[in-house]
């Protein structure tokens, strides 16, 4: 019920001020807590099993008994709910939509860029119209624990709650490069690509695939690596085929897993953000970068509805929250920066990760280069201006565990933070100022 309020910030357990309202809660439906915010779980009410507007808001159910908050919903079940993607419905016509996928990705690397893109975008048809999760970034659950933050300040005698702020130093917001690398060209083209990085004081990661189309040598591995750049897992044979079915994905994952070592990698990222979040505890990873924030534009629907990382067990998922670079040059046809400007806002505005695919392949022209540095120019901007945090999604996966395992203790009325990586560490206080609610560090 509470576990993942507290998880999601790292206040006292006193803050979880909430209990189950009474038992009897009905099959899983969409509902709203709060303004503007969509939860997807059992509860008291009767809710629709799509997103319209006879979704009951929760928020008017919400009773206090001075002590504690009753909720007509668990919490818990609707962050698993969301982050798991236990909400998305597979569509009607799934089986012929399994079969124009296996033979689009069997004829793939025979199609040109202009053929492919027409094919996507039938694919793709009607995305805009989909009201969840929400374009261009979902907020769902964060907004979920705000609102429950809302409640647990209004409960508590100092009109504040204490927690461990999201980041180390006090950043505002966090931001990370990836590149997943397709094909033997963009292999090639990593020391440029490192070399455009450099010039803006950006360490990136490389995905690698494997077991096909290119063969990563010592000799690449080290390149990448000697210069403070980092080296992770990418898919199998990027196929398109690892979660088609349980069998398959159980063969691979050894296979993933020796390749992880041999690369020295703690990150995995699957083929075409394919995946099954259920399978994920047979990747022996560290994190893994496969679940888009809202899944829109991408072959697999979905999303995990979040700005903030969150684990999956032991693995620590680090979603992609940003539009790629394919989707945005080929997909939506164009090359300014809009679109990654007003998700880069959205996300700041709660505080998230802000986290980019751009492909070392699809930087192949002029205008695919220039748009590319003026993302970079854009984020070291904010970087100096904004105070955002840009890392390595490794140095987001230590910074996320050691967060988990600090803990918040009181002396006297005062509170410190313990545990490993604590200096880094800021306390700061959720509290209310004109009825919303704003985070301030003391
Ligand atoms: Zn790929």
């Amino acid at each position: 019920m509470n576990q993942a309020f507290l998880d999601y910030y790292h206040c006292p357990a006193s803050a979880a001020v909430f209990k189950p309202a009474s038992t009897g809660t009905k099959r899983p439906g969409y509902f709203r807590f709060g303004t503007g915010n969509i939860c997807f779980g059992k509860s008291l009410a009767t809710t629709p099993d799509r997103v319209d507007e006879h979704m009951p808001d929760m928020a008017a159910r919400v009773e206090f008994d001075g002590t504690l908050y009753s909720l007509p919903f668990d919490p818990d079940e609707v962050a698993t709910n969301l982050r798991y993607e236990r909400y998305v419905r597979p569509p009607n016509n799934a089986s012929a939509k399994k079969l124009v996928r296996k033979l689009y990705y069997a004829l793939r690397p025979a199609l040109p860029v202009s053929i492919r893109r027409h094919l996507q975008k039938a694919w793709l048809n009607g995305w805009a119209d989909r009201p969840f999760p929400a374009w261009p970034v979902d907020r769902s659950l964060d907004r979920m624990f705000q609102e429950l933050m809302c409640l647990s300040v209004k409960a508590s005698a100092q009109k504040r709650v204490p927690f461990i702020w999201f980041w180390p130093e006090r950043k505002s917001s966090c931001a990370t490069m990836t590149h997943d690398v397709e094909t033997d060209a963009g292999l090639k083209f990593r020391n440029d690509l490192m070399d455009i990085n450099d010039s803006f004081q950006i360490k990136t990661s490389f995905q690698l695939i494997p077991d096909a189309r290119y063969v990563v040598s010592e000799e690449e591995l080290t390149s990448i690596k000697s210069r403070g750049f980092e080296v992770n897992v990418h898919d199998l044979k990027h196929d398109g085929h690892l979660f088609s079915s349980r069998k398959v994905f159980m063969e691979s994952a050894p296979q993933i897993n020796r390749f992880g070592t041999a690369f020295g990698s703690r990150g995995f990222r699957s083929a075409i953000l394919y995946r099954n979040q259920e399978w994920f505890s047979e990747l022996d990873f560290s994190y893994d970068m496969s679940v888009p924030n809202v899944g829109h534009l991408d072959p697999q629907r979905g999303g995990c509805c979040t700005v903030m990382p969150y684990f999956i067990g032991e693995l620590l998922e680090i979603p992609v929250t940003a539009t790629q670079d394919y989707t945005l040059f080929h997909v939506l046809e164009t090359y300014s920066l809009d679109l990654w400007r007003q998700q880069t806002n959205l996300i700041m505005q709660q505080h998230g990760l802000i986290s980019f695919i751009v492909h070392p392949d699809y930087l192949d022209t002029p205008k695919a280069r220039e748009a590319y540095a003026a993302l970079l120019e854009h984020l070291s901007t904010l970087r100096s201006d904004s105070n955002v945090w840009i890392a390595l999604p490794g140095e987001i996966d230590t910074w996320w565990r050691e967060r988990r395992n600090m803990r918040l203790v009181c002396s006297g009325d005062t509170w410190r933070i313990e545990g490993h990586g604590c200096q880094r560490a800021t306390l700061a206080f959720a509290t209310l100022r004109d009825d919303k609610l704003v985070y301030e560090f003391e």
